[in-house]
């Protein structure tokens, strides 16, 4: 049993609970020592307790500002049970401490109030508090820091029970708590200052809202220096800034890797398509082919852009819906043509070495397809061909579902250049995104039935002046077997030798995927035997 005298200094905001805990406390023989409000409400209860200036011999001073800040309350707060402290603290003539319960004042509740002036904002910044909470905290190998009142009861029961000693268990997870407190008080003054001293779009950035409507106040901000885009129109939502932060890598990374200028289409914070630019107008042609691996997808997508802006990408971006852009800078035409425009520079960091005996363009479209997968929410896998995403199976669980997936939008994009396609009659006046619809039904083989009454097949027909011959299934296979040397790219390994059979299915010669696997050695069997060329690489490449 500890005979010592045991000492608890009580300073806190919210009083709740307060009485019980100091009644718990003084039963138990402990002394008390109190900040001039909680003292206060503690004596007038008719509870022995002494003011901190008992031990300090200050008065509390500056309104409040300086209170419990004193070498006697933190030297008895910090002392360890060391022969050195002992000497230190008698030469002081000071007492250690042994519980502190502190809560702080109301920053939060002030802040929020409309036309909060600095002024009233800096008042409730505590220091006192804000030190005893931490000096506790680090020394809860002898000191239990009581921070929330909620624990007020199991607190008093566990002295009671331990004859005035709290478990090493209880300390522990009084200081964590403590430390989240002011972490959060932190969090708080900081946001406010950040906002009032750092502007807007600077250091912190007011959303839209989160990731849906309902979801506001939101924003986003830096810690330190700048956030390192700007936005030039329009206000973007928390799922824009993260298409934006993933999109912009990745054409960032196409570009450094293919030195050619790169586009990105994403939705939902993967890429809908990617492509690299080859003709003469090289950034309209790689937005038009990242547009173009999956038209449905793409619709309202997120853009990224590689280099600046020229006015014929501008129009082709302008014709089609789309939720904003991001890009290096814009040429001043350019801008006419957007809503919401993003300007930022990001660092990206260089992809591992490509395997160099691949024939250049598979080696285009291997890295196009890989690239995208860093970006890509997992699981995935890519198919690639002429410099642009053609296919891809994102945030499946099951790998062969990516491929799957990845392989029939392959498929879809392979069949959209098909004659029967390009040559499509359509009704005057059908709208872009009809035509998308039309042709996705058309090229997947889901036309809808032609029996008396079908609303849908109605709607399908309104679309055509003429409406066009299904396919059969030999058609099918014949226009298929023309599609060639296509690539594919999987973030992680090969579980099954079906995902190999599936993408040679959809015309893919070049396969690359990272090792790891028990049936490696039967994945490259599989590749062999479909004249494949596989290339192992070694970075998995996971991504949320
Ligand atoms: P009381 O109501 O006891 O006068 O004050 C309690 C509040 O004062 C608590 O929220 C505590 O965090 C805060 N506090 C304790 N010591 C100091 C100090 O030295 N300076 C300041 N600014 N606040 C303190």
């Amino acid at each position: 049993m500890s005979s010592s005298q045991k000492t608890a200094i009580l300073s806190v905001y919210n009083k709740t609970g307060l009485l019980d805990l100091a009644n718990g406390l003084a039963q138990q023989g402990i002394r008390l020592l109190a900040s001039g409000g909680t003292a206060k409400l503690i004596r007038e209860a008719g509870i022995k307790v002494e003011d901190v200036s008992s031990i300090t011999h200050a008065p509390e001073m500056l309104a409040g500002r300086v209170k419990t800040l004193h070498p006697a309350v933190h030297a008895g707060i910090l002392a360890r049970d060391l022969e050195s402290d002992e000497k230190d603290l008698a030469e002081q003539n000071i007492d250690k401490v042994d519980y502190v319960v502190c809560n702080l004042y109301p920053f939060k509740d002030t802040i929020a109030k409309i036309n909060v002036t600095i002024a009233e904002a800096v008042e409730e910044i505590d220091i006192g508090g804000v030190t005893l909470l931490r000096a506790a905290a680090k020394n809860h190998s002898r000191v239990a820091i009581l921070s929330d009142p909620a624990d007020y009861p199991s607190f008093l029961e566990e002295l009671r029970k331990g004859d005035r000693e709290v478990s090493e268990a209880s300390r522990k997870l009084y200081a964590l708590k403590a430390f989240e407190h002011t972490t959060d008080y932190d969090a708080a003054i900081a946001e406010f200052f950040r906002k009032r001293y750092a502007g807007d779009g600077v250091q912190q950035l007011t959303l839209r809202y989160g990731a849906n409507p309902h979801q506001k106040p939101a924003q986003a901000f830096v810690e330190s220096g700048k956030i390192p885009f700007k936005v030039l129109s329009g206000s973007p939502g928390y799922i824009n800034l993260l298409d934006a932060l993933n999109s912009w890598p990745l054409v960032k990374e196409l570009k450094e890797s293919l030195n050619l200028p790169a586009a990105a289409s994403f939705k939902h914070v993967s890429p809908a398509g990617a492509a690299v630019g080859l003709d003469d107008s090289p950034l309209a042609c790689a937005y038009a082919r990242a547009r173009g691996a999956d038209r449905m997808s793409s619709f309202g997508d997120w853009i990224a852009l590689s280099d600046e802006v020229d006015t014929v990408t501008a129009k082709i971006i302008g014709r089609e819906v789309s939720d904003g852009v991001i890009a290096p800078s814009y040429s001043p035409e350019a801008t006419l043509f957007f809503r919401l425009i993003l300007t930022m520079s990001l660092q990206a960091s260089k992809p591992a070495n490509p395997d160099y005996r691949l024939p250049p363009p598979a080696l285009i479209d291997l890295t196009v397809a890989t690239i995208a997968l860093k970006y890509t929410q997992s699981n995935s896998v890519c198919y690639a061909k002429n410099g642009q995403i053609v296919g891809l199976g994102a945030g499946q669980q099951s790998r062969i579902h990516c491929t799957r997936l990845a392989g029939d939008k392959a498929d879809n994009w392979w069949f959209r250049q098909h004659p029967r396609v390009l040559d499509i009659k359509w009704k005057k006046g059908t709208k872009r995104p009809d035509k998308s619809n039309a042709i996705d039904l058309f090229v997947s083989g889901l036309v809808p039935k032609k029996v008396e009454g079908n609303p849908e097949r109605e709607q399908y027909e309104s679309a055509f002046e003429e409406v066009p011959i299904d396919f059969t299934p030999e058609e099918r296979k014949e226009w298929m077997d023309q599609c060639t040397d296509v690539s594919a790219s999987s973030d992680a390994f090969f579980p099954f030798t079906d995902n190999v059979f599936r993408a040679h299915a959809s015309g893919v010669k070049y396969i690359a995927a990272p090792g790891g696997s028990v049936m490696d050695q039967a994945v490259h069997e599989a590749a062999d035997k479909c004249g494949m060329v596989f290339v192992h690489q070694e970075t998995r490449l996971f991504h949320h």
